[in-house]
């Protein structure tokens, strides 16, 4: 619908966001790493990370020689991890295969890690200005208001729905300041809880708003219950006061960022303890319980400091450290081991 186009590319030119850090040059390397610091994060958090970033990885080709727990040390706290490997597992494919240029095509662009349907769409139609329609997070909310579409956004039918959607109203002319416009009107008009509709360039046409039932759409995710899991940090201490660290599998929860060692909440301490060093040690202090929401279950950390004298079972290796506090805020840890760190005495 050339209305709808048409009116968000006018109302973005006085009332959009112009001044972000990636629109001030917006090369497709800017653009990609913005759009994945951006997938579920809101613009505010991923500001500092982003300038952070692009000053220590300005280009393509530090950023795919650069060692991964350094690109994970600068993504620390930003959560969800899996996209920070991607993007250094992507930028070393695009210096092997793409002569490291990201590729404008959007098929190439799909076939790189962490890059899904939208955020290819983000980076031909912000970057290369080219005809393509993106359905993130917010798009899909206005969407889901302005035509009134029942359903949870996350049902394939549904999603496939705003898809078509989204592709009809994306305009061939000025393709870059609609996406932006569409983005920025999701993120500052039509927002989640409290949709401004009396200042919204497309509300005349708003179905959600002629019914007075924005706060119906986009539908809720069908309940389900999260499940808890209950682990224990061990935070070792050694005769130097340094703590011992574990660098944790590529994959599954945390991957590839430095944890303490864990065991369950089941397990008997003390004879972890023997098995792991080698020798008994000493419990220093139970710390206050962590709680910890992911994305598919909760968790109940119970830290103990500990103290061994000698841990003759314990080598290091390139997964395996004894560091102290202050070398390991260095590391690429996640937010409660960097919490717990930040907290704990020297
Ligand atoms: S009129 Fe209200 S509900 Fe409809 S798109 Fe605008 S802000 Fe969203």
């Amino acid at each position: 619908m050339d209305n709808f186009s048409k009116s968000l590319v006018h109302w973005h030119k006085n009332h959009g966001r112009h001044d972000l850090p990636w629109q001030c040059e917006p090369t497709p390397y800017h653009v990609w790493v913005s759009e994945i610091m951006l997938q579920q994060t809101q613009v505010g958090t991923v500001i500092p990370y982003y300038t952070r970033f692009i000053e220590r990885f300005p280009n393509i080709q530090l950023l795919g020689n650069a060692d991964i727990d350094e690109v994970l040390s600068c993504w620390a706290g930003l959560g969800y991890y899996a996209r920070g490997r991607n993007l250094h597992r992507a930028a070393k494919i695009i210096c092997d295969d793409f002569d490291g240029t990201l590729p404008s095509d959007k098929e190439k662009l799909l076939t790189l890690p962490g890059i899904g349907r939208s955020t290819a769409g983000a980076i031909m139609a912000l970057a290369f200005k080219q005809h393509h329609a993106i359905l993130d997070g917010n798009v899909k909310r206005v969407l889901c208001r302005f035509y009134a579409v029942n359903g949870w956004p996350g049902e394939p039918a549904v999603e496939k729905q705003l898809w078509q959607l989204a592709e009809n109203l994306t305009p061939e002319r000025n393709v870059a300041w609609y996406t932006q416009a569409i983005m920025d009107l999701g993120a500052t008009i039509c927002t989640r809880s409290k949709p401004q509709c009396d200042i919204c360039p497309v509300s005349q046409e708003c179905i959600a708003r002629k019914q007075e039932s924005q706060h119906k759409y986009p539908a809720s995710k069908p309940k389900k219950i999260i499940p808890l899991r209950k682990t224990v940090f061990l935070l070792l201490e050694n005769k130097k006061g340094e703590i011992l660290f574990e660098k944790r599998p590529a994959t599954g929860i945390w991957g590839g960022l430095w944890c303490f060692p864990e065991c369950s909440a089941d397990d008997d301490i003390e004879k972890w303890l023997l098995a792991k060093t080698g020798f008994s040690g000493s419990i220093i202090q139970k710390l206050s319980i962590i709680k910890h929401t992911l994305t598919h279950f909760r968790m109940e950390i119970l830290p103990i400091h500990l103290k061994v004298k000698q841990c003759n079972n314990v080598k290091e290796t390139s997964d395996q450290q004894w560091c102290l506090i202050d070398d390991a805020l260095k590391f690429g840890t996640p937010t409660p081991v960097r919490n717990l760190l930040q907290a704990f005495p020297n």
